[in-house]
């Protein structure tokens, strides 16, 4: 297994990494390395039964209780 060239998501950084899911070659900043995906595999994946992530955590019992 050869692995050269350049991220197939932004051609220019160098290929570190690649997706287990699409076998995309990308470099470091595209690679999640938690999940083993690219950013667009990421993504397409994200939010999917697993990995709740909630983008507006509310705040329950902050420390704002002033009287
Ligand atoms: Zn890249
Ligand atoms: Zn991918």
């Amino acid at each position: 297994m050869s692995v050269s060239g350049n991220c197939e998501v932004c051609a220019t950084g160098g290929v570190s990494h690649t997706c287990s899911r699409c076998a995309q070659l990308v470099c470091e900043k595209h690679f999640d390395d938690e999940t083993d995906l690219c950013v667009e595999c990421l993504s397409a994946v994200g939010g999917g039964p697993g990995g709740e992530r909630q983008p507006q955590n509310t705040p329950d019992g902050v420390d704002t209780y002033r009287f």
